[in-house]
């Protein structure tokens, strides 16, 4: 039997695509083999060019939009699955070519879930979200380099963004120095009681670089790529990783390869999007033991569905500071 939810919709308006708030019908939905109950879904960097429709992110028309949801299972043809299963998606196409998390409930494919650990309520799970996930992502890359704290600082650019707030949190936990980048200097308390041990203005590395320069930093984890990417090699120490996730400040990266040949640099992409299942579950696991809900408390607001097209442009206008959690029933 159907039955009518609230979304935010992508759909042709004026030839362009924009998301807005819309009553569907439950048959409406994707036809993936589980059905959840939506409790709660974010606004991420990417739901906002999905919704503005800044960013060819959603594939086809009509589609929900959000990248991530998490909630209640409420039946399920997967064997995996039952009706009561607490559930969370980050990426797998949800908002590209998949319905995604601004619903009230959300037909997925049940390989795409990753079970909610059990210390998050479903709103833990979305303050950190596919910003916070992607954060975990980066910094197990910092840790599979072998990177320890004793071997330096760590750099953090677009800091008081959602990717940028949840990898100063976690390398804080983790006991290493956190250098955090920003064009927010007002935001500095913020980033201090985050667990930041210095602030670096944004304009000291949106810049033209030297091919090589100081050595800075034992790694990074840049969200902002552009000439803010380039900075970031020619300053990091012999050995260094750097973990590129963004985008923030542009798909270019000027640089040259001497940070790579003479310093023996990695510069590690990161794709949350399609990361093996293994992983997920690594990442999920890894932010259940250093996160609670008091630091997450710190970076988070909660906002209704309604407010999903004004936060979609905000986030694109670098205003949104931290994480937005968007009650899908509000
Ligand atoms: P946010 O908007 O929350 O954070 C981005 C931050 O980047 C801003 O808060 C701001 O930080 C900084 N910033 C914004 N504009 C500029 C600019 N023009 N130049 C330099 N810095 C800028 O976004 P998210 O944290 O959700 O995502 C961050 C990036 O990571 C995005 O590009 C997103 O697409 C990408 N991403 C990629 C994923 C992947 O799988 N690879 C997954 C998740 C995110 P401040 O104000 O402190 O300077």
């Amino acid at each position: 039997m159907s039955s009518e939810i609230r979304a935010i919709v992508a759909e042709e308006q004026d030839g362009k695509v924009k998301g807005r708030l819309k009553t569907l019908s439950t048959s409406d939905l994707g036809d993936g083999n589980v059905l959840v109950e939506v409790a709660y879904s974010t606004v991420n960097y990417k739901d906002g060019l999905a919704v503005t429709g800044k960013g060819k992110i959603c594939r086809r028309t009509p589609l929900v939009c959000g990248i991530d949801l998490a909630g209640t299972v409420l039946s399920s043809e997967d064997p995996a699955w039952k009706a009561g299963d607490r559930v969370l998606v980050n990426g797998y196409g949800l908002s590209e070519d998949q319905h995604g998390g601004y619903a009230q409930q959300q037909r997925v494919n049940g390989a795409f879930l990753v079970r909610v650990p059990e210390k998050f309520s479903f709103h833990d799970a979305m303050a950190i979200g596919t910003a916070g996930y992607t954060a975990m992502l980066c910094v197990h890359a910092v840790q599979d380099h072998g990177i320890r704290p004793d071997h330096g600082p760590v750099l953090v650019t677009g800091a008081a963004g959602g990717v940028g707030s949840v990898s100063i949190l976690l390398l804080k936990r983790l006991g290493y120095q956190v250098a955090a980048v920003t064009g927010r200097p007002e935001l500095a308390d913020y980033l201090t009681g985050l667990g930041a041990d210095a602030i670096i203005e944004r304009a000291e590395l949106a810049r033209d670089s030297k091919p090589l320069e100081k050595e800075r930093w034992a790694a990074a984890v840049d969200s902002v790529g552009a000439s803010t990417l380039a900075t970031v090699l020619a300053q990091t120490r012999q050995e260094g990783v750097v973990a590129a996730c963004g985008l923030a400040g542009g798909v270019s990266l000027p640089s040259t390869v001497m940070p790579f040949i003479l310093r023996g640099i990695t510069l590690r992409g990161i794709d949350s999007v399609q990361c093996a299942m293994a992983h997920r579950v690594r990442a999920w696991h890894d932010l259940a033991t250093l996160l609670d809900s008091a630091a997450l408390a710190q970076s988070t607001v909660t906002e209704p569905l309604a407010r999903v097209p004004a936060l979609a442009e905000e986030i694109l206008a670098g205003k949104v500071k931290g994480r937005v959690v968007i009650d899908v029933n509000a």
